[in-house]
């Protein structure tokens, strides 16, 4: 049962309606975010029919429903985004937008309250009977989230009393004597806790509570079901919907002062962020089931990190601190915003990761939109939140927990404090505050000493304080505060070699590069071309420089380093050693990366060459441009002079003429000059188990001869092995195109891994 409201904790947020950037970096993001990304998202919605269902569930259109079952979702995310916008920036043609498909909301919501577009359409008779899988709740929680947002926006209620409408519908069905049953997809938690803040209503923060301790009954560990939320000691499962899981929950236990519940927090909060975190702030290393899986497993290449994930890291580090006022949690708030949020969209604001690895061979792009949209319309809602986690205060304190230009209006108890913020976050660790209290009084500030910064500086009104952080993590300043107090503090913002424990063993032999809150990778097009190959020792002197031209603005990190030499191995098994090669790197913020030409990519670097992966000899083959009859894949993958674990390596680029079945395909090289040629090499791409491409039922060279087809004279074996190359020699031809043609097993496709000529 509900225990009684405390005032235990009393932490308030500095709402986001009360900051307002004077910076370069926030203020130009929000800006993105404002023309380009909600524009995208605006059009997105329509063109997809998600706006269409809510028009002909409420009569003002016809047709069918379209899309998946929980588009309603995405609708609702891009309308808390647009409502967050309009806090600071009351753009008309948003606020007009937003008032036509609110109309739209109200006409589709049924006489009792229910609002769901599919059931409504699809099946009408089947509400509320399958929880775990149809995420009616989970619609409904962002309906919520998005009319408290328009509400405190705009101060219009139209939103709004849609939400409680529905609310109240969802408040007589579930609960205590009513319905139970547990959200496969954890959201109305939270959302309820924001409607409960806005509109007093404690029944709404019942029935989060109710919703709360509803987990433990399935089993399931995908959605946490596995045992009571109390019982929780391991994160488990979909790393999104443990984060709206877990936020909900710390909302409820800073209302409730439920002691059973912060124990719970804390346990999980050890698991995730000192055994299952990558260092990008990213969680839920795996695809397979969009989430955790043992301590210490993150692989780089393969990581999942979804965006939401990294969203949802940010949302439950925040209300982690307001439940206990530490630094921590605004550690790994800032780690998962800086890094694995912010590598979520482009720099253009208009295309979205899904997934965030921390090392690619090139593979890995920005894509507009998806079927499944929840990320670029989770990067819409968010960006323009962010002032909402600079600030915090009680009737006595005023917490600064991020930095960068700004200005806003605190309210403690009675007081007001205007607070203005010069900064060059995060390029540079100095920030000046200037403090303007409506009436002079004490009162303690409290200046969050980020976790990377060793060494401080800190000065009131130009004299040097000499203060260390409390046991909070914060500076903390009492006195009584004049208009016109002037704090200047200076965070070191030294370069940081970081390596990992050794358990997590994708990093061994490994550094990567922190500066600040940033995480840095080196991308191949700063690197000449390549990055696998590059080795970083430890005492390698980086050097910081910003950029300006660079990203849109950079500080970059520049030194020398270590490049494995390609060696010509001919049929040799063993080699002396080579010396490596001295290079030149430039590494970037990892957030920044897959914004130009595409390419290789690495956040954790070898300390030594031996553990880098060898670029092939480059062969006749690289000199050419690839063509193909059909391309799945990338075409450029099969001469990128980069050597495959296997045949079945996933990581691996590859060059697939999937779905095509049964056909005779071909992969073709041309050249600018004639060259001669009289040996072929093939590595196969086999995915038996994923997918449908093995190596061809037979293939044969061709070479143009004055723009006749003819096969090479004396060919040997045209071989067929997995996991290595196949060579085959012939009669040299002096040529400017050569092809592979194949023909494919009946009900199967062919690609490869990597073509090389001699
Ligand atoms: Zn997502």
């Amino acid at each position: 049962m509900m225990e009684t409201i405390t005032s235990k904790h009393t932490l308030q947020a500095v709402p986001v309606t009360q900051v307002q950037f004077t910076d370069q970096f926030w203020t130009s993001k929000i800006e993105i975010n404002r023309t380009k990304t909600l524009a995208q998202c605006f059009r997105q919605c329509e063109e997809t029919n998600r706006i269409r269902n809510f028009e002909v569930a409420g009569g003002l259109n016809t047709g069918d429903f379209d899309g998946i079952f929980f588009n309603d979702s995405d609708v609702y995310k891009v309308v808390e985004g647009a409502a967050h916008i309009l806090a600071s920036n009351r753009d008309p043609a948003i606020e007009t937008q937003l008032d036509q498909w609110i109309a739209k909301f109200a006409a589709a919501q049924q006489a009792d309250g229910y609002l769901n577009t599919y059931y409504t359409l699809v099946e009408p008779d089947k509400r509320w009977t399958d929880l775990p899988v149809m995420h009616e709740l989970y619609c409904a929680g962002h309906l919520f989230e998005a009319a408290v947002a328009h509400y405190r926006s705009t101060g219009k209620s139209s939103l709004l009393d849609i939400a409680t409408k529905f609310a109240d519908y969802i408040d007589s069905v579930f609960g205590p004597g009513g319905k139970s049953g547990t959200p496969g997809h954890q959201e109305i938690e939270l959302a309820l806790v924001k409607l409960y803040e806005v509109t007093d209503e404690k029944r709404y923060l019942d029935l989060a509570a109710f919703f709360i301790d509803q987990r433990g009954q399935s089993g399931s560990d995908y959605s946490q079901d596995h045992v009571p939320v109390r019982q929780q000691s391991e994160i488990v499962g979909h790393a999104v919907r443990a984060m709206y899981l877990y936020a909900g929950v710390a909302d409820v236990a800073r209302y409730t002062g439920d002691e059973d519940l912060f124990a719970c927090m804390d346990r999980i909060w050890k698991d995730v962020t000192l055994r299952k975190m990558y260092i990008t702030g990213g969680i839920g290393p795996s695809g397979h089931n969009e989430g955790f899986t043992v301590p210490y497993d993150l692989p780089n290449e393969t990581a999942y990190a979804e965006t939401c994930a990294a969203i949802g890291m940010v949302l439950w580090s925040h209300r982690m601190f307001l439940l206990h006022g530490r630094s921590e949690y605004i550690d790994v708030l800032e780690q998962s915003l800086y890094n694995g949020l912010l590598s979520g969209v482009s720099l253009d604001g208009d295309n979205f990761f899904y997934t965030n690895p921390l090392s690619s061979h090139g593979q890995h792009h920005r894509q507009p939109w998806f079927g499944c949209a929840c990320c670029p319309t989770n990067v819409v809602r968010f960006i323009p939140q962010v002032g909402g986690y600079f600030y915090a205060s009680t009737a006595s304190s005023l917490w600064v927990n991020l930095y960068a230009s700004n200005q806003a209006t605190v309210s403690m108890g009675e007081q007001m404090v205007n607070i203005h913020q010069e900064s060059n976050y995060p390029w540079q660790g100095w920030t000046k505050l200037t403090l303007e209290p409506d009436k002079t009084n004490d009162f303690q500030l409290c200046l969050r000493q980020p976790n990377w910064a060793k060494q401080v500086g800190l000065k009131l009104n130009g004299q040097i304080l000499q203060i260390t952080s409390n046991s909070n993590g914060y500076l903390e300043i009492t006195r009584a505060w004049r208009a016109g107090d002037v704090v200047e503090v200076n965070f070191d913002m030294s370069v940081e070699r970081i390596i990992a424990n050794p358990q997590a063993k994708a990093n061994n032999g490994k550094l990567a590069l922190r500066r600040g809150p940033l995480v840095y990778c080196l991308e191949a097009t700063d690197n000449d071309g390549s990055v696998r190959d590059i080795a970083l020792p430890r005492n390698s002197p980086l050097k910081a420089k910003f950029e300006p031209n660079l990203l849109d603005g950079v500080v970059v990190l520049q030194g020398p380093a270590n490049r494995r030499i390609s060696a010509d191995w001919g049929t040799e098994l063993y080699k002396t050693v080579s010396l490596d090669q001295e290079t030149q790197i430039t590494a970037i913020p990892y957030f920044a990366w897959d914004n130009r030409e595409s390419g290789q990519m690495a956040v954790w670097l070898p300390e030594s060459t031996i553990l880098t992966e060898p670029k092939l000899q480059p062969s006749i083959a690289s000199q050419g441009r690839p063509s193909a009859s059909h391309v799945f894949g990338q075409l450029s993958a099969a001469i990128d002079g980069i050597l495959p674990a296997s045949s079945a390596d996933q990581t691996h680029p590859k060059f697939t003429w999937w779905d095509k079945k049964g056909t005779q395909e071909w992969i073709c090289l041309t050249f600018n000059e004639p060259v001669q040629i009289s040996e072929s090499s093939v590595y196969w791409f086999d995915d038996t188990g994923f997918g449908e491409c093995r190596p061809p039922e037979s293939w044969w060279l061709e070479w143009d001869n004055s723009g006749q087809w003819q096969p090479v004279k004396n060919p040997s074996k045209y071989g067929l092995q997995l996991d290595g190359f196949n060579s085959v020699t012939f009669d040299p031809v002096t040529t400017q195109q050569l092809r592979i043609v194949v023909e494919l097993q009946d009900n199967l496709s062919s690609g490869l891994l990597e073509w090389l000529l001699n």
